[in-house]
């Protein structure tokens, strides 16, 4: 008697050599019936013994294709139809679904890698080898369903080899819709800086230009790199002077995982990470005997690390290794993804020759980065690899648009109980970002065919984010307090609704009531917040120009705990930096209160403590003032018990004051105590602050949870010694792991604030 079973599956099961798999294991157990892929997962029957069925089910559960994701299986009993013959693959019904269409891109796999290094294959050395378990995915999908005519590989007829590899289904390239081969698929060509095609093989030709110090354009994935040798700091200094960026850090591609330890101090975790399908860039304490450049990154003892996770990278990659690798783009403007785009400001003047090739890239993607903070990942840009694989909610509702944040914006669309996340978009401050952005948006909402009825957003009015919001008129508008949406990012992505006490220690977030908020503690849950405490007030002398120079937030930090006349008198002593007649007309204009705004920012607190202690005046990137400040404080190799912080807590929001931390430094810079060990002091001190200041809360609210968000949790030493003390004096944590804590995890905060607000609606 046989028996028959009706099975779906839901998750990442598309694009990812699953009906394959399942296909194995039905011939294997010798059953017949069908796989499919249907609108949200695959569509499964099987008709056999009933012991042969369910070796079948157990087969499926236990061995899935690598790269799927398998959220839910479910198995019901069927009525047998008595139809014989083979078991087959139904390609009649595709999917246009994102969620489980559309896969991230994947790295490289093993056999893959395998084949692209051993002689006798016939995809030896070529740069764009790709199975059903790797390769570009969301980069080269220009519509759903994901099929090789609605790819960038559309212009590719595939060669007879390579169709029969993509028809037979016991092949591993089976309906591997990036198939090719150097007969049929795409091919690099070096060029110089006119665009002309130089001669012989073009990855040794690199490789030769690479050794000799020269920067090169390489076509990747999502978008063009600038490479050059991490070992010299010649070739790395020129490419930092042609760039204009001084100072930010650069990436480091690594050969192999036995390369990187030899420069960096690894984990199991970081190992692993660094070797995942998303294979994202990992941010590691250097070793003090690397050959690195030291100009690599100088304001750290950190370095970013990946491996080569394209074909192209891994050729390249075997013939010369570390290489700096940075993306092309003019400042925070979007990654480069076209040739034509690298002139003429890349293109002979900071690279003179490029590595190009002829797929397009449909979607620019820029690397991911991923750092350790308290033994777990913590995102600090979730991009290439991840998206468009969506973040869970803990509610759902109709489909939220939330545009996201202004600096490191990423925006997001919701269907269900889903938030699918955009790639890193860059700062919307610069025109090309604000082009990306409003096509980006438009492509992530069709490719997931909904139709938002929500728009949530900033309550900056002149983030270009909110500007979008209101001028699309898309939906009706639902305005989220920027730091409540860094709030309810944490809480959402740890599955939990609130209420619980929020730490938001963030550089700057517009305030309901005009000013600048950024050392927030709320009572927040999903739907709603009270700000219940606040960083003291700081001025920012003449406004936002204040923030690209520490200096001057460290002479308003001065003048605030000290007072205008021995503040100044502290500035012309601590602050050398600082030319006198700047300090005389900086004091005019911090008596002028609407030339100065108030911020209870603890990046700004951040920026002043640093340049208090001499390590940066002036910021050449975001949150450079900080980095160093972390740097010395990690250099110290100390953790003293923190300085004691006056709270307010008579009005209705606390104040926490750092007023006596501020008269110690003035005392121990006066002592000549090693300024590394203020830097100590100082991160221990915020961490006190922030126990002390959600123990006063818990007392008042009873509330036993805490979540931390905002920019500054970027600082690792920060996040770590807060989630200590925080442990110590028992609360319940949650910290970010999926989504950035800085603003690229706003627009998922707004997100899940705005379905919480309408999910019954719906
Ligand atoms: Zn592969
Ligand atoms: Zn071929
Ligand atoms: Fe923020």
């Amino acid at each position: 008697m046989n028996k028959r079973m009706h099975i779906e599956v839901r998750g990442c099961v598309q694009g990812v050599g699953f009906r394959p798999t399942v296909y194995r294991h039905a011939v294997e157990a010798g059953l017949s019936g069908f796989v499919l892929n249907a609108l949200s997962g695959v569509v499964i029957e099987v008709e056999g013994p009933p012991a042969r069925v369910r070796r079948f089910l157990d087969r499926l559960r236990e061995a899935p294709p690598p790269q799927a994701r398998i959220d839910a299986l479910e198995a019901r009993e069927v009525p047998p139809t008595g139809a014989a013959g083979p078991f087959v693959i139904s390609r009649s019904e595709r999917s246009g679904d994102v969620a489980a269409g559309m896969p991230p891109d994947l790295a490289t796999c093993d056999d893959c890698r395998r084949e692209l290094f051993d002689p006798a294959d016939r995809r030896a050395g070529y740069a764009f080898i790709n199975c059903t378990n790797c390769g570009p995915r969301f980069t080269i999908i220009r519509s759903l369903p994901y099929d090789r005519p609605r790819t960038s590989m559309a212009g590719f007829p595939m060669c007879r080899a390579c169709e029969a590899e993509y028809t037979d289904p016991l092949d591993r390239r089976f309906d591997a819709q990036p198939n090719a081969c150097a007969a049929c698929g795409p091919r690099l060509t070096l060029r110089d800086a006119h665009g002309d095609e130089l001669t012989g093989h073009p990855i040794a030709e690199t490789a030769r230009l690479l050794e000799q110090g020269e920067t090169v354009a390489l076509k990747g994935l999502g978008g063009f790199h600038l490479a050059c040798r991490a070992d010299d700091s010649r070739a790395v200094e020129r490419l930092r002077r042609d760039k204009a960026r001084p100072h930010k850090a650069l990436a480091v591609m690594f050969a192999s995982i036995e390369q990187v330890r030899r420069h960096c101090r690894t984990s199991p975790e970081t190992e692993a990470l660094l070797q995942t399908p998303a294979h994202p860039i990992v941010i590691l304490p250097r070793r003090p005997d690397s050959t690195l450049s030291s100009l690599i990154s100088p304001d750290t003892d950190d370095v970013g690390v990946f491996l080569p996770y394209t074909p192209l990278h891994l050729l390249l990659l075997a013939e010369i290794s570390p290489l700096v690798m940075t993306s092309a783009n003019r400042a925070e403007e979007p990654i480069i993804s076209d040739f034509a785009e690298l002139s003429p400001d890349i293109l002979g003047r900071v690279a003179h020759f490029a590595l190009d090739h002829d797929r397009p890239i449909v979607r620019r993607c820029d690397d991911s980065v991923v750092r350790f903070a308290a033994g777990a990942p913590l995102p600090i840009r979730r991009s290439r690899g991840y998206v468009p694989a969506p973040v869970r909610l803990p509610v759902a509702g109709g489909s939220v648009l939330a545009c996201g944040g202004e600096l490191k914006n990423t925006f997001c669309v919701t269907r269900g109980g889903d938030a699918f996340l955009s790639q890193h978009v860059g700062d919307l401050t610069e025109w090309a970002a604000c082009r990306f952005y409003e096509s980006a948006v438009r492509d992530l909402v069709g490719l997931l065919g909904v139709q938002p009825t929500v728009v949530a957003h900033d309550l900056h009015p002149d983030y270009l984010s909110t500007r979008f919001a209101r001028k699309a008129r898309l939906a009706p508008l639902f305005g989220v307090q920027h730091h409540h949406a860094h709030i309810a990012a944490c809480l959402a992505e740890n599955g939990r609704q609130g209420p619980a006490i929020g730490v938001a220690l963030d550089g700057t977030g517009y305030g309901p009531d005009g000013t600048v908020w950024g050392g927030e503690f709320l009572e927040a849950s999903l739907t709603s917040y009270r700000r219940a405490a606040r960083f003291e007030w700081l001025r920012l002398p003449g406004g936002d120009a204040a923030v690209k120079h520490p200096v001057r937030i460290a002479l308003s930090l001065l003048v605030t705990v000290f007072g205008p006349d021995e503040g100044a008198r502290l500035a012309a002593e601590l602050l050398p930096g600082l030319a006198a007649k700047d300090r005389g007309i900086l004091l005019q204009v911090l008596r002028i209160p609407q030339r100065s705004p108030n911020t209870s920012s603890a990046g700004r607190l951040f920026d002043a403590v640093s340049s208090l202690l001499g390590l940066c005046d002036t910021i050449t990137y975001e949150g450079q003032a900080a980095i160093r400040l972390q740097t010395a404080a990690e250099r110290a190799g100390i953790r003293p018990d923190p300085a004691p912080v006056e709270v307010d807590a008579g009005s209705e929001v606390a104040v926490v004051s750092f007023a006596p931390f501020v008269r110690r430094v003035v005392r121990e810079r006066r002592a000549g105590t090693d300024r590394r060990e203020i830097a100590a002091l100082f991160h221990a001190t915020v961490a006190g602050a922030v126990v002390h200041t959600c123990s006063m809360l818990r007392e008042r609210t009873g509330l036993e949870e805490v979540a931390l968000s905002g920019g500054v949790f970027q600082n690792s030493l920060l996040t770590a010694w807060t989630i200590e003390a925080l442990a110590a004096a028992g609360f319940r944590i949650w910290r970010h792991r999926h989504v950035p804590p800085n603003d690229a995890g706003v627009c998922y905060g707004q997100a899940a604030v705005a379905v919480a607000n309408h999910g019954s609606n719906h």
